[in-house]
């Protein structure tokens, strides 16, 4: 039975539940009106999962409208609705029986577009929910970005400084001019006589400078504010997601163009309603949310191919480890001394059965690079270790040298050689070998040029969409 986590998503409209699996699947919804008062919001709450938990559920996921301290699960303040002080996450794991992780709203929202929606692929997003308010959320190295608490609370940056008052004490927050509050607002203020936003795009497709004017007032500070993201947090794209979030992406279409420094990729959210209830989940299944998989990059290649380089580079981009054969077998040749070729080889296969066993006791969501000549060892032992470390996924960098190089290499390296490794008779064996080896093929293979300084861009974009696929 595959495990199931529940999400909740509080909004100050509607209390929306789901169940939903490892990969984003919304299985079964629920939606409640939400309650003006804060205790009955916890009851609704509890009554809700209470009617979607079953056995495999693993854990409880809620999204909160307001500033979240993650760290001590507490809730920090609220707009509209305010949980504030409320011993929420306890109450509901004691009641449950399950693990609760709280989180921001729009916050969960990104979660589900960085999975499975508009941002899915990107390691840097912001997201912006337009709606009653604005909320934000900020994702950096593919994972929700806290500064030292609530970082990315982007409905609250100033677009003037003595605009209307705001719910934060401040004046002039984006929010104000530009949430869909501010939006009825201006359209009152023009004295237009539009319904919905629909109405007005109409209006103002139609040539009426009233309707283009409010949405000018409407989206201008939201421009704005964009322009201010992109400027300190440069992320790959700026998600706008809400009930209006892809109707304010098509107004700020419409304005005019500016050339700045700083001009943020806008792209609208994917999921609508569905994307808090769905990272709510999502976000129960590990500490690393977005990706619940475990992911390898092996790094093969012979001898002096320059493995351990690229391994590196990849590791100083992506931030995750390396684990290196060499690494682990070099220590022991250190301290035994001068070792036969056979026990050498011997040690070679302990410490490939060390990495493997490193990355089966990982959690799920974890992602290594391997650095390895793969082929001292037969494509089914390799296909059984990551079998066995329970690997969702498997990309590979082949490193790619003639095998005159390979010796060239090898043969100027002879005199760091520690004790173990085989010497300057290697050579002739080094540069047949490095001409007929192949790529292991167990997963997606990327052939890397290693007579030059590998293209790192390359490298991890294609990474990136090896491990953006969907999972079968
Ligand atoms: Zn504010």
């Amino acid at each position: 039975m595959s495990e199931l986590a529940i999400g909740v998503d509080i909004g100050g409209t509607n209390i929306r539940a789901a169940l939903v699996s490892k990969r984003g699947e919304n299985l079964k919804k629920l939606s409640e009106r939400t309650p003006t008062d804060p205790r009955q919001v916890f009851e609704r709450v509890k009554a809700m999962v209470n009617q979607l938990d079953e056995a495999n559920v693993v854990g409880l996921g809620i999204g909160i409208p307001g500033r979240v301290d993650i760290s001590n699960r507490a809730v920090l303040s609220g707009g509209i609705l305010n949980l504030a002080g409320m011993d929420l996450v306890d109450q509901l794991e004691t009641s449950l029986g399950k693990r609760v992780v709280i989180e921001n709203d729009c916050s969960m929202a990104l979660i589900a577009e960085m999975s499975i929606g508009a941002a899915k692929g990107f390691q840097s997003a912001a997201m912006l929910t337009i709606g009653t308010g604005i909320g934000g959320a900020v994702a950096q190295d593919g994972r929700i970005y806290h500064g030292h608490r609530t970082a990315g609370q982007f409905g609250h940056i100033c677009v003037q400084h003595d605009g209307p008052e705001c719910t934060c004490g401040r004046r002039g927050c984006v929010e104000t001019f530009s949430s869909g509050t501010a939006l009825r607002r201006h359209i009152q203020e023009a004295g237009l006589s539009a319904a919905s936003i629909a109405d007005v795009f109409e209006m103002a497709s139609n040539g009426d400078v009233t309707a283009r004017a409010v949405l000018r007032a409407w989206t201008a500070p939201l421009r704005v504010a964009l322009d201010n993201i992109a400027a300190t947090m440069d992320p790959e794209i700026i998600v706008l997601g809400g009930g209006l979030g892809s109707d304010a992406a098509r107004a700020l279409a419409d304005l005019p163009a500016v050339a700045p420094w700083f001009r943020p990729t806008i792209l609208p959210a994917t999921l609508g309603d569905d994307a808090g209830v769905i990272g709510a989940g999502l976000s129960t299944f590990s500490g690393t949310f977005g990706c619940t998989e475990k992911r390898v990059v092996l790094v093969n290649g012979v001898p002096a191919s320059g493995k351990s380089h690229l391994a590196k580079l990849l590791s100083q981009r992506t931030g995750w480890p390396v684990l290196s054969l060499d690494g682990i077998k070099n220590p022991f040749l250190q301290h035994i001394g001068g070792v036969d070729r056979e026990f050498n080889r011997t040690l070679g296969k302990a410490s490939y059965q060390a990495i493997w066993s490193a990355i089966r006791e990982a959690p799920a969501g974890s992602t290594f690079i391997i650095d390895a000549w793969f082929g001292f060892q037969p494509k089914t032992v390799l296909e059984a270790y990551i079998k066995d470390a329970r690997v969702d996924r498997v990309a590979e960098l082949w490193c790619k040298v003639p095998g005159v190089v390979a010796g060239d290499r090898y043969g100027r390296r002879l005199k760091d050689r520690l004790p173990g490794h085989p010497g300057a008779e290697y050579i002739p064996e080094l540069v047949a070998l490095a001409d007929r080896a192949e790529p292991m093929g167990c997963g997606p293979s990327m052939s890397v040029d290693q007579t030059k300084e590998p293209d790192m861009d390359d490298v991890t974009a294609w990474i990136s969409k090896v491990f953006g696929q969907t999972s079968k």
